[in-house]
Formats: C-alpha cells, structure tokens, sequence
C-alpha cells in the first residue's frame, strides 16, 4: 500500500481509515463524504475546501511555542505576530483567521493600500504592520488608521517615505503612527523565495541610511515614535542558518540605536520565513518550530545583554505556516488516456503484419513469470510498428491495433506484477505511465507549480485500502502543454487504475492555502473552483458554509470587459428563440466541465 507521505507533509491533520482519507478532527469526516455532500447540491467540477480549525492550530502552535520559548529563557520581551494578506486576502480566508486569532491579539500585516483598508476595517485591538513601497496617501492611510485607533505600525522601505511621514504629519496634524525601519541585511535566505533579503534586496535601508533616517526623526521631533526594526530574508526557508545571521545582524542594529537614543524602540519584526513540508517524499525543512522559535529568542537575548538594552519584543509574520494546510484542492479524474485502448476496439484482420501478431500472441500468453520481459518485448514493437506506420509500411488500423495491444499488454503485466515486482515496475515507469485528465486549472489552482514547479503533496481520497499500480502524470482541462504535472521517476506518483464507467476518482492537491489562490490565473477563463468553509458545530457534525459557486461565464467575461448585454443581443440575434434559451443556460454556467463523472 502506499500513504502517499502523510506521516511527512500532514502533521496528523488526515488519517487514513478504511481506504478513505479522512479529517483528523471532531467526526473525522472523509473527504469524499465532504465532496459527496458538495456535488448532491449540483455543484460540479474542483473543489476547494477550505478548513478555518486548522488556520486555529496553526496560529496556537505558533503563539505556544514562543511562549514556552520565553519562559525557558526567561525572555523580557513579548511575542506578537500579524497575518500578512499578501499570502491570502479572501474574505472566507480571512474572518475565521481573525476570529481565530482573538485570543492571542493576531494582528495582520499590510502591503498595499486595498490590504491597508481590509486590516483598517476588520482588525480588532490587535497589531497593524505596514510593509511595501508607499505614496503620500498610503501614508496618510496609516495616520487615519491610527486616529481610528489601531496600533499601527508603518514599516519604511526607503527614506523618501520618512519624508512623506513628516510632511504628513505637518500637513495634517494628526498624531503619526509607530513607524518601523526595514533593514538591508548583509545575510539572505535560503530557499525558493529567498531574494527579499540580502545587501542587493530590492527592500530596506542601508546602515547609512538608517543613520540618516534616525537623524531626521531627532531634527523632526518624531524619535519617539520609531518603535520597530523589521527583516523579512525569504518566504518558506528550508535551512535556519541564513536566519541566525538575519538575527544576529538585526539585533546588533536595535542595540546600537538603542543607545543612539531611541528610548521607544522595542521590537524587532523578524518577518515571515517558516516553511511548511511539501514534499511527500522526504522531509526537506531541516529545523523544528520550537529550534526556530528557540534560536530567536536565545539570539536577540545574548545580544541585548552584549549590548547593555532591554530585550526586544518580538513580532513575526509568517503567512505560509499558518495558512498552507488550511485549504485543500479536490479535482474530478475526468479520464484515464489508456480507457480507449480496449480489447473491443481491435480491428484485427484475417492477415496481419507480423509484429501485430506477436503483440497478440504475447498478450495472449503472457504469464506472471514472463509478464516482465513480454512487456519490454511489447513496448519494443510497439516503437517499430510506429515507425513503419511513418514509412507507409502499415495502415490505419494496423497501428491503431498496435497501440490497443502495447497498451494492454502493459495493463496485463502490472496486473501481475502488482504483487511483489513493484520495484521493477518503478525502473521501467517512464514508458508505461497513466495520463489523469482532472477537471481543474493549474493555472488557476496551483500557480506556483507553473510558475516555478513548487511541489505539492498529491494523492486520491479514496481507493487507499488498495495499492495503486499506475505511475501518473496528471493533466488540466486547459489547452496549453504547460498544464501539466508530469510523471517524475525521482518523485513517483502512483494512483489507481480506476474504470471511470463504474466508479468515481478523486485527487486531493495539498498545502495549497497559501498564495495559490490569490495569485491564480483565469487562463482560458476557467476562473477559481467552487469553495467551501468546513466547520463544526456543537454537536461535532459538519457544517459547509459560505458555499462560492465557479465563476458563471457571463461574469468571467464581465470581469475582462466584455459588454454582456452586446454578447447576448448578438448571440440572440443569430439564432432561434429556443437555441438561444439553451444557450443563455449555458452562459450561466461555470466553465468547468460538467457531465457525467465531471
Ligand atoms: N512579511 C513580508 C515583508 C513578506 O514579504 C512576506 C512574504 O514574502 C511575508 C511576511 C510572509 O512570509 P512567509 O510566506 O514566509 O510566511
């Protein structure tokens, strides 16, 4: 059997029971129950669960940690953290978290001026950071934030924006919030993202320039409000060294404006940076959160002593960590490529060409014990037979019998092979892989496989009680050849061979609640997959709530521009009243397939 990695990348959040994979919480419902439950209510095609108690584990695993954290090292300072949008900005995202994160004063980050006005109007008494480059008014949304009330904190990226605070200030007369300097760090991450630090970063101020800002805050009267030193070094890092030495020279920075000075400077903003595993087939992350969160505190404490200051508070806006697992991608197996090659469509004839009748005959005879080397041989013909199809040596029919026969031959030889040659099997994978065509976008659903082949743990909610035979490569519904998870041998995904007549099959994309649906594409205009929040109520049953239907096609065309009403009159105008009826039913739907086993 295979448990597709979860002891790796699911932190105990599903469980495999009864060849279904189930949630690991309260009535541990399986996930096909939930589709089940989905698809009754007419909804077709992927579906996007999204799972508000793990966003709740998240948080309180991160606030727990540092917590015991600062109790052993008998830290001064506190621990705070804010959600940055950027990683997930959608309402149902986004009010459980704040709800969840009450308790602990969760606060969120900003980095543009439409963040700005999400954390203006749905944070409650909790921090506001503010990163990314800022105008005059971005800045003076920051001054109204804080006349609201808010704890805000505007972080600088440059000294232009120090300017635009004074002036401001001058200017409006309102109370300024806490400002916050980001720091140019010599040190960078490590990891896919890690370009955001580093002496080239194209974020934070040079020493000089720190130097010249605090200058401008004593000759502006403002010292008092500069309260925060930030770093981010890279979203999801998988070693923790570049950390220590972000840590390291970060600290030292607070230290020596400490004693330039800055009496209300007290915290120290590490960023985002903690992974989450993603790969389902070995551990890539080489730290634990207790050593991350261990290393920040024993770090900022020895330098504060070194340095004769107050030991900093600390804040951190880990996005990833808290919000990966939190949502769950289903898609529809629409059809297997090899369903086609079925002994009923041989065309054979009173004479065949040679090669024909040895794949007939191995097939045929094939034996468990000659499965292997009768699969080499078919795959062998198979090559030829094609290539005397190119010099015109063979007709039609003749190739279309020699790739029904290759194909079930291959088929045969699993089916014997399944028992103990698994390894064999995974030697010769490249050449009889299974092609899964899933009614989903990954353009729309895992953009960052496209864009820089992140990986993401992938298997199939049901079936699990059985072994899967077929080495995959997955397809989307778009036209484009980069819609594609391809088979890879260093990193074997095997599902089941499944008779799509007879049964349904569903495949499960994980981790992917964070930036996969905020930076997803509409290309071909499929827009995003239906979702759902999944909650519990008192009595532990299953709740589905805020149910968001696919996109109709008469509002993906809406949303580019299009004149929907000038669609319509002319669609109308070309056809009959009934065909136009039928037509406008289809405008008003999503763009997702949608018979049968969609
Ligand atoms: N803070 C800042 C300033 C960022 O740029 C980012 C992301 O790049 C984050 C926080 C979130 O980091 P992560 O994705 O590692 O959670």
């Amino acid at each position: 059997l295979n448990d597709f990695g979860i002891d790796i990348w699911s932190n105990n959040n599903f469980i495999i029971e009864e060849g279904k994979l189930k949630l690991n919480y309260k009535s541990k419902p399986s996930l096909i129950s939930l589709v089940n439950s989905i698809r009754k209510k007419d909804y077709k095609g992927p579906l996007l669960f999204r799972f508000p108690h793990l966003i709740e584990k998240q948080i309180d695993r991160l606030y727990d940690t540092y917590t015991k954290a600062i109790k052993e090292y008998s830290y001064k300072g506190s621990f705070n953290a804010v959600f940055p949008l950027k990683v997930n900005q959608y309402p149902t995202f986004v009010k459980p978290l704040i709800k969840a994160g009450q308790k602990h004063n969760y606060g969120l980050e900003a980095g543009s001026k439409a963040e700005l006005f999400i954390a203006m109007t749905y944070n409650k008494n909790a921090p506001i950071t503010v990163n990314g480059f800022k105008d005059k008014e971005m800045i003076h949304l920051g001054f109204i934030a804080k006349k609201m009330g808010h704890n805000i904190t505007l972080i600088i990226e440059g000294l232009n924006e120090l300017e635009t605070i004074i002036d401001v200030a001058k200017e409006t007369k309102l109370q300024p919030p806490n400002i916050g300097v980001r720091v140019r760090l010599f040190n960078s991450g490590s990891g896919a993202w890690a370009k955001s630090g580093g002496i080239d970063s194209k974020f934070g101020l040079s020493s000089t320039e720190i130097l010249e800002a605090y200058d401008q805050l004593e000759k502006n009267n403002l010292c008092e409000y500069l309260t925060m030193i930030h770093f981010h070094i890279g979203s999801s890092m998988n070693s923790i060294k570049p950390l220590k030495n972000a840590l390291k020279e970060s600290g030292h920075i607070y230290a020596e404006l400490k004693n330039l000075g800055a009496t209300n400077l007290s915290a120290i903003n590490i960023g985002g940076g903690l992974a989450i595993e993603y790969s389902q087939f070995n551990r890539t992350i080489n730290y634990s959160l207790h050593e991350f969160a261990s290393d920040v505190i024993f770090t900022l404490k020895n330098i504060a002593k070194q340095k004769g200051v107050e030991e900093p508070n600390i804040f951190t806006e880990s996005g990833r960590f808290i919000s990966a697992s939190s949502a769950v991608l289903i898609a529809p197996v629409l059809e297997l490529f090899s369903a086609e090659y079925e002994a009923v469509h041989l065309r054979l004839k009173k004479k065949n060409p040679p090669l024909i009748e040895e794949l007939n005959e191995l097939y045929k005879d094939m034996k468990k014990k000659n499965a292997l080397e009768y699969m080499h041989d078919s795959i062998d013909h198979l090559d030829s037979l094609l290539k005397l199809f190119d010099l015109g040596y063979i007709d039609l029919e003749d190739r279309s019998n020699a790739e029904i026969l290759a194909n079930l031959i291959i088929k045969k030889a699993i089916s014997f092979l399944e028992v103990d040659d698994y390894e064999e099997l995974k030697r010769i994978d490249n050449k009889i892989q299974e092609k899964y065509l899933l009614n989903f976008s990954i353009f729309q659903s895992l953009p960052d496989f496209w864009g820089i082949k992140q990986e993401f743990p992938i298997m199939p909610i049901t079936h699990l009680d059985k072994k899967p035979t077929r080495s995959a490569s997955i397809w989307d519904i778009t036209c484009d050849s980069d819609g594609e998870i391809e088979f890879d041998p260093t990193k074997p995904l095997y599902l089941h061979d499944v008779n799509l007549d007879e049964e349904e099959y569903f495949i499960g994309f994980f981790q992917v609640g964070a930036y996969q649906d905020v930076l997803g594409m509409k290309h071909n205009l499929f827009s995003h997959p239906t979702e759902v929040n999944v909650l519990f109520n008192e009595n532990d049953e299953v709740e589905l709530e805020h149910i968001i239907e696919s996109q109709k096609i008469i509002d993906i065309l809406e949303d580019i521009d299009y004149d929907t009403n000038e669609i319509k009159a002319i669609l109308n105008e070309k056809l009959d009243k009934d065909t136009y009826a039928i037509l406008e039913k289809y405008l008003y739907d999503n763009s997702y397939l949608k018979t049968t086993w969609s």
